[in-house]
């Protein structure tokens, strides 16, 4: 029996370790019926209703299956204003699984992460991190901060098969320290499993010596923990001298290092809301507790209510134990060595929480002014009702010097995986999907942004496509969704 990967027996299987109670039934939509749906979002994946969806990729954010045993803690739901017992429940979750001293409950990640910013950055500092994050970047900027990447170049190079792309590369922090001064740099924001480079993990070697050059400075370190226990997974399977340890044992030792985190629980944590920023200085637990009773709520629930605490306090339990993590990458390892066998252009290696089709490569011919990741998702849905979402230049958003586009080289299509949602064969409706599309790229049109809101642009914004009026070349078919 092998035992060395911590699962209880010898399948190298990834399937998965819990068989299906309750189902919910998927709609299959008519392509008609798809091309009208995408023409009224305005080509935005984002403004489709998702009873016009058939497999959601979306986001894996809050759209995880919760257990049996989740939804027995929905039950003991004690909905106490002040001091719910379930907020012990979690703090003591937190506590064994993450390691911190203080924790502060917040209605999601954002949530901890404005309380994070506003706490610790003073107008003109700098707050260096292993590449953006949509919402964090967003409240560094609100705070007065701006934002520096310091992640290794080859996270930026979608075909680096480098197996731990989400590394700080410690020369560009180095050279930011000397450049701007410590004193301006209050801390740096370190993501693990680096969800816009493709879910890439950071290694533990590297984790210590970012700490520790940033401590040596007086620079604190706040992990990004959304997706930790994914890191871990990856630290354990490709780090010498882990192999051998528990993922519990990875992720305390990665939260060690640092300061504090802020925490997404929709991810890693399998609930559909929640979040919490966690930190071991008491001063600044302090500080923040002031702050939450005015955004989010009072400090023992930070905007959710008990029953979702209890859920939370569960799903962190589940989330590190083996069996869950090894079927939750295994599934999203399928779904991409399928593609790459198909000769389909994704980021290398795999990542953890979904997979990023590589728009530019693609489809060379859309010029990058015209949005070729967010126009491979609009025609995705168009042609097989699967919803993915753009990670491109849409994301990144206008630079707020020039007020340009920003192109970044990575212009990707995600297919984000829900956890413990969907079937092998799910993936595969989504391959052949994807397959079809690569062999006839001429389906694929190239759209001009028609509506831009202020924040965060990706969310809200229309478009149209450049030619015509078509979003497909082929005339209209209404076979169902299923067959792709
Ligand atoms: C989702 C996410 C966040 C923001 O969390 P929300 O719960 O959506 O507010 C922050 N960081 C990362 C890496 C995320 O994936």
């Amino acid at each position: 029996m092998d035992l060395s990967h911590g699962h209880t027996g010898s399948r190298r299987s990834w399937a998965e370790p819990y068989k299906i109670k309750m189902v919910e039934h998927l709609r299959m939509t008519t392509h008609e019926e798809r091309v009208r749906a995408m023409a009224e979002a305005g080509f935005n994946t984002f403004l489709l209703p998702s009873s016009e969806v058939y497999i959601d990729l979306l986001t894996d954010s809050g759209t995880s299956a919760m257990s049996d045993r989740q939804w027995a803690g929905i039950m003991l739901g004690d909905e106490a204003y002040a001091g719910s017992r379930n907020y012990f429940h979690l703090e003591d979750a937190v506590h064994s699984h993450y390691g911190y001293k203080h924790l502060i409950p917040t209605h999601q990640g954002r949530g901890a992460e404005h309380l994070l910013s506003q706490i610790c950055i003073k107008s003109g500092d700098v707050v260096p991190g292993n590449m953006y994050f949509t919402t964090t970047k967003h409240h560094q900027e609100l705070a007065g901060g701006t934002f520096r990447d310091v992640i290794i170049d080859e996270a930026h190079d979608p075909q680096s098969t480098f197996p731990f792309k989400g590394n700080v590369c410690l020369q560009k922090l180095s050279r930011l320290i000397e450049e701007v001064g410590a004193e301006r740099i209050p801390y740096l924001s370190l993501e693990t499993n680096v969800n816009m480079a493709g879910g890439q993990p950071c290694s533990l070697e590297n984790i210590r010596e970012t700490c520790a050059l940033c401590h040596e400075h007086g620079i604190a370190v706040f992990l990004d923990a959304t997706r930790a226990v994914e890191n871990a997974y990856f630290i354990k399977h490709r780090e010498s001298g882990y192999e051998d340890k528990t993922i519990s044992e990875i992720l305390l030792e990665v939260c060690s290092y640092t300061d504090g985190c802020t925490m997404s629980a929709k991810k890693d944590s399998l609930v559909n809301i929640g979040g919490f920023l966690a930190l071991n200085d008491d001063h600044l637990a302090e500080e923040a507790r002031n702050l939450v009773v005015v955004y989010e709520g009072l400090h023992t629930y930070g905007g959710m209510a008990g029953r979702d605490m209890e859920a939370m306090a569960i799903g962190i339990g589940e989330s590190v134990q083996y069996d869950h993590i090894h079927a939750r990458i295994g599934q999203v390892e399928y779904l991409g060595n399928r593609l790459i066998e198909a000769g389909v252009p994704i980021v290398q290696p795999i990542g953890g929480h979904g997979i990023f089709l590589d728009a530019a490569r693609f489809l060379p011919d859309i010029p990058r002014e015209q949005f070729p990741a967010q126009a491979l998702s609009a025609a995705l849905y168009v042609e097989s009702g699967v919803r993915a979402m753009e990670r491109g230049a849409v994301s990144v958003g206008r630079d707020h010097e020039t007020g340009e586009n920003i192109y970044p080289k990575l212009e990707l299509v995600r297919l984000t995986i829900p956890r413990r949602v969907y079937t092998q064969a799910h993936m595969d409706v989504v391959v052949e999907s994807i397959v079809e599309l690569h062999r006839e790229p001429e389906r694929v049109v190239g759209l001009e942004m028609t509506y831009e809101p202020k924040h965060l642009r990706f969310f809200q914004a229309r478009f149209a496509p450049v030619v015509g009026a078509e979003v497909l070349r082929r005339s209209g078919q209404s076979e169902p969704a299923a067959c792709g």
